[in-house]
């Protein structure tokens, strides 16, 4: 069995006294193992970060986005190969993870137009020879935690844009999946990246808090669940770090009455079901207004008999098992506990028979679902659609606007008077129209509100330049022919 080791200058690292077994999800069985860093692998890899910052830094904005445009072309070129490594520790199926490689090379684009990103402002003659400039400068070393269920894009929400900012990189992922984290970083590598500028180290809450915790690390990114990015956000900020903690998700999903009803059902069907649910943008909770519930669940329903669940590798597979065994178990027990709180489990997914040991689950569909039932207050983070049915629109944004999270939300409609109402209403980051999974692209920001996120730089695109670089404001006079004086008041411009 093989052994998952850090990667720390340039180099694989560690003597793996601590380690966690590595499951193909597909069988149940242990792959290999991740070795579980130490404090003192964490600061090693720290000190390697600072090491490479002075160069990296210094590094013309040309060469540094040469970096980038040869990543993309090698992040395309090895798309199977990234995306089997994927499938065979997260489970997802192979198109899934193909798709989540794409997503992430969009930052990887984005990055590529550092020169342009890092442009600084000028203002000429605010006082009598005086001009005044700013400089984005990087924070400086940021640690980067990423979750399991996008072993590859979530680390490049984050890497992408922090190393084009002029930052080296501690990044940490989950010890789940966490082959993918290490193919990046020689990525980086064979496309120019210099040694020491990424490194990754596997581990748990002691390689976590290290980070957290070490004087060292200027800037924390996070993505990950609530109850861990809310104690990320208190403890790496109480330490005096810059810090952006994205949590977990309750995706509400509107359909109003005059909505194409098999068009919002394929929808449902989607989002709801693709990757196992394992998505923070997956839809959660299908809110039908009026007349419309019982046809759309219907619908679903009719759906639901023809979805293939399978080993992620074979190509007919739509959907593949779940992360462990543990969180089968745990998603199975909302669906089992659901008629005792008083929901209608339409179909149940738990009853469905598969060879072998994976993760396996079938999909399930609960109607009549209620706030404060756990299959609505929680998030399951499986495939598990609650239908809320509620008669008008005033109760649907009630319901969403309630809820902690406020990661994605979509409303289906065709009028768009409806649509432009609910953007103003709705207290969700992010909202699609008639898009079930509104994850913005590349050149914009993701994040949620409320517990979705915590800190208040959303995460890649525009607002990742802010959060990874400092700004400098430089006044500048120039000897002129104008007598100097002293002048001991507060300096004026006019
Ligand atoms: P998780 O919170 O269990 O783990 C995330 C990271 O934190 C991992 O690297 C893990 O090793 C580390 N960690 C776990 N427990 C810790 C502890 N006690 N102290 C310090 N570090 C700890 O999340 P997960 O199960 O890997 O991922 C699924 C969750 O991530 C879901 O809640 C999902 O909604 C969320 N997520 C959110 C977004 C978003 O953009 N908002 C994106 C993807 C996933």
């Amino acid at each position: 069995m093989s052994l998952i080791r850090h990667h720390i200058d340039g180099a694989p690292t560690g003597d793996a006294e601590r380690r966690s077994p590595v499951y193909n999800p597909a069988t149940g069985e242990v792959q290999h193992e991740v070795a579980l860093a130490s404090e003192a692998e964490v600061a090693q890899a720290i000190a390697a970060a600072r090491a490479a910052l002075p160069a990296w830094r210094a590094t013309s904005l040309i060469k540094r986005a040469d970096v980038f445009f040869r990543l993309r072309q090698l992040l395309k070129e090895r798309t199977p190969e990234i995306a089997a490594v994927v499938t065979s520790e997260h489970g997802k199926v192979l198109s899934d993870a193909a798709g989540e490689i794409s997503r992430g090379i969009e930052n990887v684009e984005f990055a590529a137009g550092l020169v342009h990103l890092l442009k600084g402002e000028r203002s000429e003659q605010v006082a009598g020879g005086v001009d005044v400039h700013s400089v984005k400068q990087p924070v400086g070393v940021v640690g980067a935690i990423t979750p399991f269920n996008f072993p590859v894009m979530v680390p490049l929400w984050m890497v992408a844009s922090a190393i084009a900012c002029g930052n080296t990189v501690v990044l940490k992922p989950s010890e789940k999946d966490p082959s993918a984290s290490v193919l990046l970083a020689t990525l980086f590598e064979e496309a120019g990246l210099p040694a020491g500028v990424l490194n990754v180290v596997h581990g748990d809450k002691v390689a976590v808090d290290a980070i957290l915790d070490s004087p060292d690390v200027d800037a924390v990114s996070f993505v990950g669940s609530t109850p861990i990015a809310k104690t990320i956000y208190q403890r790496a900020s109480a330490n005096g770090k810059r810090v952006q903690a994205l949590g977990g998700a309750k995706n509400h999903m509107v359909v109003m009455p005059d909505a194409d009803v098999e068009a919002a059902a394929d929808a449902a069907v989607s989002a709801a079901y693709g990757s196992a649910g394992e998505r923070c943008m997956a839809v959660s909770v299908l809110v039908a207004v009026g007349d419309v519930a019982d046809d759309l669940v219907a619908g679903i329903a009719r759906r639901i008999d023809d979805l293939t669940i399978g080993d992620g590798t074979d190509a007919a597979s739509e959907m593949g098992p779940l992360i462990t065994r543990e969180h089968r178990d745990r998603v199975a027990s909302y669906v089992t506990g659901a008629t005792t709180e008083g929901a209608t489990v339409v179909v149940d997914g738990t009853t469905k028979a598969f060879d072998g040991d994976g993760f396996f689950i079938g999909v399930s569909l609960l109607d009549h679902v209620q706030p404060g039932m756990k299959a609505y207050d929680d998030e399951i983070f499986g495939p598990v659609l609650s239908v809320v049915r509620v008669d008008t629109y005033d109760e649907a944004v009630a319901l969403v606007n309630a809820n902690r999270y406020g990661n994605g939300v979509a409303i289906f409609t065709r009028d768009g008077g409806t649509s432009r109402q609910f953007e103003f209403d709705i207290e969700v980051g992010m909202v699609g129209v008639n898009v079930p999974i509104p994850v913005p692209i590349g050149a914009y920001s993701f994040g949620g509100w409320k517990d979705s996120l915590f800190g208040d730089a959303h995460i890649y695109g525009p607002e990742s330049v802010h959060f990874y670089t400092r700004s400098k404001v430089v006044t500048t006079r120039w000897p002129d022919h104008t007598p100097s004086q002293v002048d001991l008041g507060f300096p004026s411009n006019h």
